[in-house]
């Protein structure tokens, strides 16, 4: 077996390969949370680990090869279209004066089940959360 320097198993095709910097939320994601100027912080659960700017979402070198994040881009294009578009005020549902969400009446739902399945599993190996500064 040869195993090229600097690679490692690529956590979608499993095979062993250089791996690339990969957005753990897609990039696009993060363009609402920007204002004025200033960028979402970053918080995490790890023991030592302080808030940080983080202005264009968070990287992760050891899930993916170049290939499958081109592959998934699809899915992450879909769910960008999908979500991050401005909604009808009609489509709001509210619980008493409360907006608690916009109900979506057409949408692709293999594209959207792949999306949330890459976003929430194999992405999502550490608890983060954001918010504006
Ligand atoms: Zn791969």
């Amino acid at each position: 077996m040869i195993i090229l320097k600097n690679s490692m198993k690529c956590h979608l095709c499993c095979c062993e390969k250089q791996l690339i910097k990969a957005h753990v939320i897609p990039e696009k994601f993060f363009t609402p949370l920007r204002s004025e100027k200033k960028s979402p912080i970053l918080y995490s659960n790890t023991a030592g680990k302080y808030p940080k700017r983080s202005p264009i979402g968070i990287y992760d070198s050891t899930i993916l090869c170049p290939e499958c994040d081109n592959y998934i881009g699809i899915w992450d294009n879909y769910a960008q279209q999908l979500l991050l578009k401005e909604f009808d005020e009609s489509l709001a549902v509210y619980q008493g004066p409360d907006k608690v969400f916009y109900k979506i009446n057409s949408f692709d739902y293999e594209k959207l089940k792949l999306f949330l399945f890459l976003f929430c599993g194999e992405r999502q190996s550490r608890i983060i959360a954001f918010s504006k500064e």
